[in-house]
């Protein structure tokens, strides 16, 4: 991988930069990942807020309670609805971006599955990772 890595929404008005590598990637088989997603899961790639950068223009977001208990805000390009990142309050100090906004995420290895217990049997992230029932630690 190469940092800082670079990434955007679809129509190109939202893009970000991080200047660190991040400290974990991951994917999240959650009832609210599904349903924001448009498929079976979110792949995370989890960085410290610092490392974080907006380069041009202004995401929207909204609240959603989790399944964790915590809530979660996302973030999404108020022209295309590209889906951005998330934050959650029980991590204030990260973001997880959406890996599929990253310009090239072919450098990604994915280190766990959460949520495993609403995962879907058609669609099932794979590869040898930590399988976690809900979030991680639990
Ligand atoms: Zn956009
Ligand atoms: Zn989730």
């Amino acid at each position: 991988m190469s940092v800082p890595f670079e990434g955007g929404c679809l129509c190109g008005a939202v893009r970000y930069r991080c200047s660190a590598e991040p400290d974990r990637v991951y994917y999240c088989h959650c009832t609210n990942c599904r349903k924001v997603s448009g498929t079976a899961f979110h792949t995370g790639v989890m960085v410290r807020r610092e490392t974080f950068e907006l380069l041009t223009g202004e995401p929207r977001s909204y609240d959603v309670p989790a399944d964790s208990g915590n809530v979660v805000s996302h973030a999404f390009c108020p022209t295309c609805g590209g889906q951005l990142y998330v934050s959650s309050s029980g991590r204030p100090t990260h973001l997880s971006i959406k890996a599929g906004s990253l310009d090239d995420p072919s450098w990604l290895q994915p280190v766990g599955r959460i949520w495993s217990q609403s995962a879907q049997p058609w669609g099932l992230a794979q590869g040898d990772i930590e399988v976690f029932d809900k979030g991680f630690g639990n």
